[in-house]
């Protein structure tokens, strides 16, 4: 086999190491977390704290209504006992309880808002966690067909890089070290074909006398991209 034809091996080789590899770096890219899971993640997380912090409020306020029904309740025992006599003493205990009962109505109105809150926080935190469970189940599926993806990319890359030690010994050395400077250059393809007339690398015609070298089977580089030019057959 001519140099030029183990050359294009080569190059058909490298293309698809480099197509491969792409292929499993978007795989490996894949199995990371992906936004959605990590969003989902995320809205149970904040659903958690939020119910928390309501479920605190709530208590907290509870026990201040607690408090408040106790001190007026020893009130108004105390009113009612018949033990006080002194009428500023019975007008300042009924001010009092009157204080009282109206702070119990505000202390009620938090209440409700709490009570409306805290159901409405359930009600997110269980939506967040069927959210997280869907996506979950959604990015595990996906993950099983990655694995099988990456293994049979990894397997083929394998294949390909004993392909390309067994054909790089059989290539002059002068040559490689030529097709490396291009394919580094040329963003991976050092060697085309002749499309008739025209570098199929470039899409430039080449000059007739070039063509007839190439086809005799000389090393010739295109006169535009420099890469090395494949006879047609
Ligand atoms: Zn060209």
């Amino acid at each position: 086999m001519s140099q030029i034809q183990l050359l294009y091996q080569l190059q058909g080789i490298d293309s698809e190491i480099q197509e491969k590899k792409k292929l499993l770096s978007a795989v490996l890219q894949a199995q990371k977390e992906t936004t959605a899971l990590l969003q989902a993640r995320k809205r149970v997380e904040t659903a958690v704290s939020t119910l928390a912090s309501s479920q605190s409020a709530k208590k907290t306020l509870r026990q201040e209504m607690d408090t408040l029904d106790r001190n007026k309740k020893s009130r108004e025992q105390r009113l009612y006992s018949g033990n006080v006599k002194n009428p500023k003493e019975l007008s300042d205990l009924q001010n009092k309880i009157e204080s009282l009962a109206r702070r119990r109505t505000v202390l009620e109105d938090g209440m409700l808002d709490l009570m409306i809150a805290v159901d409405d926080d359930e009600e997110e935190l269980a939506a967040a966690r069927s959210h997280l469970k869907e996506t979950n189940r959604a990015w595990q599926e996906d993950q099983a067909e990655l694995k099988q993806k990456k293994h049979r990319l990894a397997l083929r890359l394998h294949k390909l890089g004993q392909e390309r030690e067994k054909k790089v010994p059989l290539i002059e050395a002068a040559l490689l070290k030529k097709y490396d400077r291009i394919i580094t250059r040329q963003k991976g393809l050092a060697v085309v074909r002749l499309q008739v007339d025209r570098c199929s690398g470039c899409q430039l015609n080449v000059p007739a006398q070039q063509i007839k070298k190439v086809n005799e089977g000389e090393i010739i580089q295109c006169h535009n991209c420099s890469r090395i030019l494949v006879p047609v057959r």
